[in-house]
């Protein structure tokens, strides 16, 4: 239960002056439904309304407040002409005019021979001498209601519906009623870094004195950008320190089966490869439960490195589980860890979506009765009916598909099981910290051996006809070709027929020798043809998704992106990656369709500037917000709301070095400070991380 302090802050915004039913739908899907989420949802700049002039002076840009006294109304002669209204002061007239006025609004508004305020843009209507005039003033107020004008207003990221006035209103008077709460920040920060407690900050924030106030590296924007990020980072380390409390176990296989297996690999393991696997190894050694990032570019070898630490398991006679986010990269994996596994005798078993009925049950039993070692799946593995009789192992192959939490549920599978994440894209340090805290991570940074370097091309597709001719070079020399048109969610039909009239005139130039895969088609279907093109005379892949060539296929030599400008930096590397894998020179060819946007110059030009994931992923970073590189927009986790990681990251670490501070000495946050902290948990909705300290 939250503490009754925070009561007003999640309150219902509702419950705020102006907002009404209707206003609240809107707000929500804006922010959020609390109050706490309209007082996080930021302005991104401000009117002035400190301008107070006469009509004579008023400068015809830019927001003025006149006095003035009304004289005269005008109503509209037609339906379709204006109300106007002729004011007056000691240096002229101005008109205020009003379209489809309602009812009587402006004679209610402007009466005449009274003293009224109004506030808004000047504009001169005609030309010289010609009426100065405002229409549809911000705020007409009388004398007494002057205060009802705000010096400064906020612009804020609005909705269709929703208007400005109204949440300047509703966030204003809200910030009026929340409590002042204790400080969970350490006094001897926010006095070094000239912070301002909590709730000033967001006054400054949401009430600014000018428009320095808003800046992102100014106190109170920093002060609550750094709230933001320690109760990220103080959220991961408490779940973390939960999962680890739950006593973990040792295993330690004899090595006889890796022995075999390694005889039996056509290459041996790199070195980075083999440091990661000492790492893993000596985690899973010890009694503590293992919690470990493995992150490594596309093609470093991952899969190569769960299986070795699948077999440690294995020799230790207990089960170990690889989970992959789709049924072809299930699939894909199950292939490459059942050709190695069934080397050393080890009884693997594919678990997707897909099996049903007597199969399934059959797989259940293999997984119940021990005699599948090497469980393979989506996750589907973790559904309620599956059964492990001795999980030590989990291995997560995320490729940034699974949530936080998601992969945490899973874990409860194998009680003490140890877990390895798996990353395909190489997250930028700031990232992995805010994804991730301090989970242990090693790095495979290092590709096997006699790779390529891969030439990327960046082509205008006018150039289209040219490349698929090109073509032929290539299938003579007997190596393969991706070709992939993009999905745009909004029209999936519309991208399935350009995928589909693409397989035809690819078709037609190559017949018989391309095939197409996308998002529609049953996965007995798709397993079908990406069969073919792995190991048949399939020699042209065209693909509609990203996930879809998820694949491993070295004699892939040409990977052929449409509307490249459509995708996302770290897409790009991952599909590139895709090709480069055997012993051929390989070429990547990125055609776009102008007018080109100057982030998608920007992706284009780093794509052909550099092979590193690493510079890729920051770059990315640099280029989108941070919940897009991690796409976490698909998984559902939130972005942060304050926090910019493109300018914060000093906070960040910061945030990071502070989490461990507090979690070395004050574990159950039951110090003063703790108390404050738990408060900063639940404003930024880490109750889940608030709840392992009650299960103590
Ligand atoms: P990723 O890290 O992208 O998952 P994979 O595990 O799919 O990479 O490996 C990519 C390719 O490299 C596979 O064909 C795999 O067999 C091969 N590979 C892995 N390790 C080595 C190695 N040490 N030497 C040579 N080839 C390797
Ligand atoms: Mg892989």
């Amino acid at each position: 239960m939250r503490p009754e302090i925070l009561f007003p802050y999640f309150a219902p915004l509702q419950s705020l002056p102006g907002i009404g039913k209707k206003t609240a739908v809107l707000c929500e899907k804006l922010c959020g439904s609390v109050v706490a989420d309209l007082l996080f949802h930021m302005p991104t700049g401000f009117i002035d309304r400190r301008l107070k002039t006469k009509i004579a002076d008023a400068p015809l840009s830019g927001i003025v407040t006149i006095e003035v006294i009304v004289d005269k109304h005008y109503p509209p002669a037609t339906r379709k002409s204006p109300y106007k209204v002729i004011c007056h002061d000691d240096t002229g007239t101005i008109g205020i005019v009003f379209f489809h006025a309602f009812g009587n609004y402006p004679a209610q508004v402007l009466p005449i021979g009274e003293k009224r305020f109004i506030s808004g843009k000047v504009e001169r209507f005609g030309n010289q001498n010609s009426r100065i005039q405002m229409t549809h003033p911000d705020y007409i107020v009388s004398e007494t209601e002057l205060d009802k004008i705000p010096e400064i207003e906020c612009v804020y990221p609005l909705t269709a519906g929703l208007s400005g006035k109204v949440l300047n209103k509703a966030v204003r008077i809200g910030i009026e009623k929340m409590p002042v709460l204790p400080e969970w920040q350490d006094p001897a920060m926010t006095k070094r870094e000239g912070w301002t407690d909590f709730l000033t900050a967001l006054k400054t924030l949401h009430c600014p004195k000018d428009e320095g106030d808003l800046e992102k590296t100014k106190p109170a924007k920093q002060r609550l950008a750094y709230d933001e990020l320690l109760a990220n980072q103080l959220a991961l380390a408490l779940v973390r320190h939960k999962m680890r409390r739950v006593s973990g176990r040792s295993t330690h296989g004899n090595g006889e089966i890796r022995k075999a297996i390694l005889k039996a690999l056509p290459f041996s393991l790199t070195s980075a490869q083999i440091r990661v696997l000492k790492e893993i190894n000596a985690d899973m050694d010890s009694p503590l439960r293992m919690l470990r990032l493995v992150q490594g570019d596309v093609g470093s070898g991952k899969t190569i490195v769960a299986l070795f630490a699948m077999l440690n398991a294995v020799e230790a006679g207990a089960q170990a589980a690889l989970m992959a986010p789709t049924d072809i990269l299930a699939n894909q994996h199950f292939a490459s860890i059942e050709k190695y596994a069934s080397a050393g005798g080890v009884r693997t078993v594919l678990l997707t979506g897909r099996d049903k009925g007597k199969k399934r049950q059959e797989k259940l039993d293999k997984i119940l009765s021990g005699e599948a070692q090497i469980i393979v799946g989506t996750h589907a593995l973790f559904s309620e009916d599956v059964t492990f009789k001795d999980l030590a192992l989990t291995v997560v192959d995320e490729q940034h598909k699974f949530g936080v939490h998601q992969r945490l549920s899973l874990s409860e599978k194998g009680q003490s099981a140890d877990m390895l994440v798996m990353t395909a894209t190489p997250i930028p340090r700031t990232l992995a910290l805010t994804y991730y805290g301090d989970m242990e991570s090693s790095q495979i940074d290092e590709l096997p051996p006699g790779r390529k370097p891969i030439a990327t091309r960046v082509l205008p597709a006018a150039r289209l006809d040219e490349v698929a001719a090109a073509l032929r070079r290539t299938l003579a020399e007997s190596n393969k070709v991706y070709w992939v048109c993009p999905l745009v969610e909004e029209s999936e039909k519309i991208d399935l027929a350009a995928a589909e009239e693409r397989y035809e005139y690819l078709n037609r130039l190559f017949p018989g020798r391309v095939g197409l895969v996308h998002g529609k088609m049953k996965g007995a279907e798709k397993d079908a043809v990406m069969e073919r093109f792995s190991h048949e005379n399939l020699d042209i892949l065209v693909a509609t998704t990203v996930i879809e060539v998820g694949v491993d296929v070295p004699s892939a030599t040409v990977m052929v992106i449409e509307h490249a400008e459509r995708f996302g930096l770290a897409q790009l590397h991952q599909l590139r990656g895709r090709i480069g894998r055997g012993e051929k020179e390989s070429t990547c060819l990125l055609l776009y369709s102008s007018p080109l946007s100057q982030t998608a110059q920007a992706r284009l030009k780093a794509m052909r500037e550099t092979q590193d994931g690493f510079k890729i992923a920051e770059e990315d970073l640099n280029l989108r917000g941070a919940g897009e590189v991690l796409g976490t927009k698909q998984s559902g986790i939130q972005e942060f709301k304050i926090a910019d990681l493109s300018i914060d990251r000093d906070l960040l670490t910061m945030a990071r070095n502070d989490a461990k501070y507090i979690m070395n000495i004050d574990q159950s946050l039951s110090s003063e400070r703790g108390k404050a902290l738990r408060l900063l948990l639940y404003l930024f909705g880490k109750d889940e991380a608030v709840k392992t300290l009650k299960a103590g």
